[in-house]
This record gives C-alpha cells, sequence and structure tokens, in this order.
C-alpha cells in the first residue's frame, strides 16, 4: 500500500467513525412525538461537528415509506406513536463516503421485522469476501428473511460507494438474481438489507412527494437567482445528494421559490422521490459500510 492508499484508508475510516458515533447517539434520542427536523438537523450537525461532512440529508423514513424522506424547510410532520423509524445516515471526510442505517421501534408488533434486518445484515458481513458472486450475497440475505416468516424488499439495494459517490457502480440486491457480478477486494460496499411483511408486495415503488436532490448537469439559467443557486450547489455539494434544508439565504427569500423551480424544470437538478412500499406494508431497514479484505471484510461504520 502507498501513503496516497494510506491517506485514503485513513479518511475512509473517519468517515465511518463519525458516522458510527453519530448513529449511536441519534439512536438514545430518536422518540414518539419528536419533530422529524430536530433528528435531520441533529444528525447533520453532529457530521460537521466530529470534523466530516454530510454525504447526503438525514433520511427519517417512517412505516410504509422505505427511504428518501428528509425534512423539506420548516417541517412540521413528528414522529408517529407505535411507528416504525428508519434513520439513514452518510458522511464524507474529502470525498470518502460512508453510509449507515438503523431502524427504531415504537410497535413491539413489529420488532421481528428490525431483527430480520440486523441478522441479515450480520449474515451478509460475516460471508462478504473477494470474489463472492452479488447473487449469492444475496441469497444470504434473503434466506435469513424468509425463514423469519417475512420477506426482503426486492428492488431496494446495497452499492458500491466510491470517492464523492454514494451509489458507485455495483449494485447489491438483497435477493438472489441472475445476473450478478464479483465481490472485489480493496472496494467499498453499502450492505443494506430492508424487510418487510409476508403478505406485502415486497417491492418499493415512487411516492408522491421529493425531498432529495442533486445536480445533474450544470445547464445554463436565464434567472440570475438560479445561477447563483447552481453555483452554490455545484461548490458545496458537487454531484452528491442534498436537502433544500441547505439553500436557505444563499439567494433572497423572495426569489428563492421561482430559482429552485428553473432549475428543476432545466433539468439542471434531479429529484429523487420517497420510496413506498407498494402494498403500504411496514418497512425495516439496517445498513453498514464495510471495505473488503482479503480475509473478509472491515465494518467502517
Ligand atoms: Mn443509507
Ligand atoms: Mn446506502
Amino acid at each position: 500500500m502507498n501513503s496516497s492508499d494510506h491517506q485514503a484508508l485513513e479518511k475512509l475510516r473517519k468517515s465511518g467513525k463519525i458516522l458510527r458515533e453519530t448513529r449511536e447517539k441519534i439512536r438514545e434520542i430518536v422518540q414518539e412525538d419528536m419533530l422529524i427536523i430536530d433528528v435531520c438537523e441533529k444528525a447533520e450537525s453532529l457530521i460537521k461537528e466530529k470534523g466530516g461532512k454530510p454525504a447526503f440529508p438525514c433520511n427519517v423514513s417512517i412505516n410504509e415509506i422505505a427511504a428518501h424522506y428528509t425534512s423539506p424547510p420548516n417541517d412540521k410532520t413528528k414522529i408517529p406513536s407505535k411507528s416504525l423509524v428508519k434513520v439513514d445516515i452518510g458522511a464524507h471526510v474529502d470525498g470518502y463516503v460512508t453510509d449507515t442505517a438503523i431502524t427504531v421501534c415504537f410497535n413491539p408488533e413489529y420488532a421481528i421485522l428490525v431483527e430480520a434486518a440486523e441478522v441479515a445484515l450480520r449474515s451478509a458481513i460475516e460471508n462478504i469476501r473477494p470474489e463472492l458472486s452479488t447473487s449469492k450475497l444475496g441469497a444470504t440475505i434473503e434466506k435469513t428473511i424468509t425463514t423469519r416468516g417475512l420477506k426482503p424488499v426486492s428492488n431496494l439495494t446495497g452499492h458500491q460507494v466510491g470517492r464523492y459517490l454514494v451509489h458507485a457502480g455495483t449494485s447489491l440486491p438483497n435477493v438472489a438474481h441472475l445476473i450478478s457480478s464479483k465481490i472485489k477486494l480493496g472496494y467499498t460496499y453499502a450492505v443494506e438489507p430492508f424487510v418487510t411483511l409476508s403478505d406485502a408486495a415486497g417491492r418499493v415503488e415512487n411516492g408522491e412527494e421529493t425531498t432529495i436532490f442533486r445536480l445533474s448537469k450544470p445547464k445554463p439559467q436565464k434567472n440570475p437567482y438560479a445561477k447563483q443557486l447552481l453555483q452554490y450547489i455545484e461548490e458545496n455539494f458537487r454531484t452528491l445528494p442534498f436537502a433544500e434544508r441547505w439553500l436557505q439565504n444563499i439567494v433572497p427569500n423572495s426569489h428563492y421559490k421561482e430559482a429552485f423551480k428553473d432549475l428543476l424544470s432545466s433539468k439542471a437538478l434531479i429529484g429523487y422521490p420517497v420510496f413506498v412500499e407498494a402494498s403500504r406494508k411496514p418497512v425495516a431497514q439496517a445498513e453498514h459500510t464495510v471495505l473488503v479484505t482479503k480475509e473478509g471484510c472491515e465494518v467502517l461504520t
């Protein structure tokens, strides 16, 4: 390993440590009736205090919402009682991204979903190694879930992470699959089983709302405020996802809405709609980022 590889590894490990500490703090504070925006802002500020940057907005996805909800500005939504709350966070240090998630359960009836997601994640971590086929890894996850009388969400996957990239290259489906690839030595992957009930559809579809965005192409803008906003996005988030909360007070308030609308309609930005379980059944998730080593893997988060 040369010195630049070594520095990269140190940054990746630092990113993982920041995220692990943040996740454990968030696990303690999430409560029923709490404002979702308070969870998002707390997680994002902890990541910054610890010397990292958020790699994407803190996702707080409730019950049948499987992923991709973050608070819009001034969000008044609260964590409902008896809910299943997935908190998914990402950090980067100089572009070295890590990604982790937990499910906090306020309904004892759904505790089995959380346990299945965690056990499936553990079995994936125990099995992952260089040259393992992604289908075998998916089959291990799938079997762990189905033997508990539950169902994996088939169209949500883990993924390789890269520099300034949350989803890079290879996907890691949570089920066996035909077109598979190989896990590679020295690569970093986020492994994330999603679990739902056995009578659910077991897949997600796009929901109504979009709260997370990223730069697509820096298209020229006529509106000077749109131009200014786009420049801010390019400089601060590059190709990483962001929330509208992060764009407050960049341009005058009275011009913000139109500027943001222009960026969307010119396709300079793309949005990630929320993912909702197709049959509206509750979903649990667990996620770690791992570095593949000769022996297996190092859990970074
Ligand atoms: Mn994640
Ligand atoms: Mn992920």
